[in-house]
């Protein structure tokens, strides 16, 4: 980490999201967390002489990539169960395994690897829905990762507790403990309309209103969920959940591969923010998204990767790229989704779904410190005519070379800055061991 007061970013492009098009000739300077000018390079280094000068000569700077889907500890579970269904996988795979496997050091290591594996590919906040949530918190402050941490809540027991009045009271204390750090958030996360009672979703939505706490939900992510809901209970979740007070611009609706007319209204009037992942929709054979009808529809659409278990990678630049070519192909249209719009969607549309808008998803002078450099000198990326082009259809996550969060330099030339790999592949490797042991 720099001692210098204020860091000068020298790169080929600056993708700052703010307008449609790409800067050249010009530096961002960072100042503690904050990006605090955007000048001219000339002009950079007579207004600021004695700063540390990063130059990134074939590199483009961007905001930092918002993943707003995932359960960062499953990382621990990555290929112990994959090709089934999505029901088989949960019921006979992923459940029986947390409930043997899951309590807070495992939530711990697996954070600490998950969070290692987004920072190397360009991510610098994400939304977690998992267990223990004040240890995914814990793990994300201390390395320094920013981080809104989505409580459980279910009807039945698991490893975090009894059922949902033990989940409040632990999601409640949580929030009490970080509800003044900068990094972190905590929210409620009511897993799913078919495992979540109606008296707990209404308190879910009251306690909510009163602390100003962020809401994600899993939403009509198989077909089998509307149908069996709709047998059950004569009504499709969405519309059970408005009947419910439950919709507002605080919630995030996670897969929605599943919608009609009256879905898409009231998701619309609401204000609801849709998480699209369509690589772990595509792997559990879940439907598809209909994307590009959600934005064109006036909803925000921003992107997740989903657990480690159903994807398997943590990778935002896989995942605008499956983005990128699924929306065309779901909506027959070869101009649906292009590349530019994908990156809002990993990007400044992430931030306005976890309300956070004001402080990161786009280079802003004022706004939070969260950049990535993406480096294009490589093969795949020959010849350049479109950088914005290539980061979506061509580049990988391993051209990621450079990742700040809040100004705190955290991947440099495409290492990680704070974290051993060595060790931290033995800890992984250590619990698959001992994981695969019992099956
Ligand atoms: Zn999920």
């Amino acid at each position: 980490m720099s001692l210098a007061q204020e860091t000068i970013i020298t790169p080929k492009w600056i993708m700052t999201l703010e307008g449609d098009e790409l800067l050249t000739g010009h530096s961002v300077i960072i100042g503690k967390d904050k990006i605090i000018d955007i000048l001219p390079n000339e002009d950079a280094l007579k207004k600021y002489p004695s700063c540390e000068h990063i130059e990134l000569p074939m590199q483009m700077l961007m905001p930092g990539l918002v993943n707003c889907h995932g359960h960062s500890a499953m990382n621990l579970f990555k290929g112990l169960a994959d090709d089934l269904p999505l029901m088989t996988w949960l019921e006979q795979h992923i459940w029986p395994a947390e409930a043997q496997w899951v309590n807070e050091e495992f939530v711990a290591d697996g954070t600490k690897l998950a969070i290692s594996e987004m920072l190397l590919s360009g991510t610098t906040c994400f939304s977690d829905m998992y267990f223990f949530p004040e240890v995914v918190s814990e793990v994300a402050a201390a390395m320094n990762m920013r981080a809104i941490c989505y409580g459980p809540i279910l009807d039945f027991p698991t490893p975090y507790g009894s059922g949902p009045d033990e989940y409040f009271t632990k999601i409640l204390a949580a929030h009490d403990t970080f509800k003044h750090h900068s990094l972190i958030d905590i929210g409620f996360g009511p897993h799913a309309p078919y495992t979540v009672g109606d008296e707990s979703l209404k308190k879910v939505r009251m306690l909510s209103d009163q602390l100003n706490m962020p809401i994600q939900i899993h939403l009509h992510e198989t077909e089998f969920e509307v149908s069996d809901a709709v047998e059950n209970t004569g009504k499709r979740p969405c519309l059970r959940l408005d009947e419910l007070g439950f919709w507002g611009p605080d919630v995030q609706a996670v897969h929605v591969t599943q919608l009609n007319t009256q879905d898409k209204d009231i998701l619309s009037k609401k204000g609801v923010h849709v998480i699209h992942c369509p690589e772990s929709n595509l792997k559990l054979a879940s439907g598809f998204c209909p994307a590009f009808e959600l934005q064109s529809a006036g909803i925000n659409v921003a992107l997740g990767t989903d657990g480690a278990a159903s994807n398997n990678d943590l990778d935002m630049i896989s995942e605008m790229h499956t983005t990128a070519l699924l929306g065309k192909a779901v909506s027959k249209n070869a101009a649906a989704l292009p590349a530019l719009d994908v990156v809002k969607m990993a990007t400044i549309n992430g931030a306005i779904a976890l309300g956070k808008e004001d402080q990161i998803g786009s280079i802003k002078v004022g706004k939070q410190a969260d950049l990535i450099s993406i480096d294009f000198s490589d093969i795949s990326c020959a010849p350049m005519y479109d950088p914005i082009s290539h980061l979506v259809y061509s580049a990988s996550r391993h051209q990621v070379d450079h990742v700040w969060v809040a100004g705190h330099l955290q991947v440099k030339n495409k290492a990680l800055c704070h974290v051993n790999p060595v060790q931290l592949m033995e800890m992984a490797q250590q619990w698959a061991d001992k994981i695969s042991s019992k099956q």
